[in-house]
């Protein structure tokens, strides 16, 4: 019989096992998935940004594991331009950047020195870039970064994969469109409604297959994985803005 994997998941851990695998100095970093819940046009379900980071950061720590936990983050995000459409959720931009600082300091002194906060929704990437020099001043020392999963792809990765249009970021990673739509079929099928994808002026969600979200969430997970374990390992540090002399 093989041993048990060791668990990726903040959440499932005791306080006891967690101060323990602290204390040993397995744990090197933690991931902190931050996405939405909003409209993902007439065919998807609206969890889909939160679920699909949920799996990425999952899939890395696994990679990973023992030495990353996954702290479960903030599901829902700034999407204040998608409430046209009544079901989304959104935070103003204070609310969610008070709650994102809080979660990392939660983590800084639980004792996580590498930090990747790990994002799946467009709306939350320039209010977290627009202030990010003052995350990195008040955890400073702390190995911190902020990126979104689509970021470990390029034009290349769009050029060979995407059928359709191919500009980024419009169509990498869009919106509920071919790339987004494609890791659903892979991943979480139940969240796609075969049957509307047509009800829609924009033909691009038809476009997706399970194949090709298969062939994305591989190359996300493999290039985050490198990228969290070249956090862990020292090879990539955060640096903190210079102050004013
Ligand atoms: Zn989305």
């Amino acid at each position: 019989m093989s041993a048990p994997e060791p668990e990726i998941l903040l959440g499932k851990l005791t306080r006891r096992e967690f101060r323990e695998r602290m204390a040993s100095g397995e744990l090197a970093g933690c991931l902190i998935p931050v996405a939405a819940i909003e409209q993902h046009l007439e065919h998807m379900a609206m969890e889909h940004d939160w679920r699909s980071v949920g799996l990425v950061t999952r899939a890395v720590a696994k990679r990973l594991a023992p030495r990353v936990l996954v702290t479960e983050g903030l599901m829902c995000g700034i999407s204040e331009h998608h409430m046209r459409h009544p079901g989304t959720l959104t935070l103003s931009p204070g609310t969610f950047l008070a709650v994102l600082g809080d979660m990392i300091d939660s983590m800084v002194r639980a004792g996580f020195r590498n930090i990747i906060v790990v994002n799946g929704h467009g709306g939350n990437i320039k209010p977290v870039r627009g202030t990010w020099d003052q995350f990195l001043r008040r955890f400073e020392g702390v190995n911190l970064h902020f990126l979104s999963y689509w970021d470990t792809l390029g034009q290349a990765d769009a050029d060979e994969l995407l059928q359709g249009a191919k500009r980024m970021p419009d169509d990498l990673p869009g919106h509920a469109q071919e790339f987004e739509t494609s890791i659903a079929l892979a991943k979480f099928p139940e969240n796609v409604r075969a049957g509307a994808v047509a009800d829609q002026t924009d033909p691009n969600p038809g476009l997706a297959t399970a194949e090709q979200g298969e062939e994305w969430f591989e190359r996300i997970t493999q290039r985050l994985a490198k990228f969290v374990g070249e956090v862990i390992d020292g090879g990539r540090q955060s640096e903190t803005p210079p102050f004013h002399p």
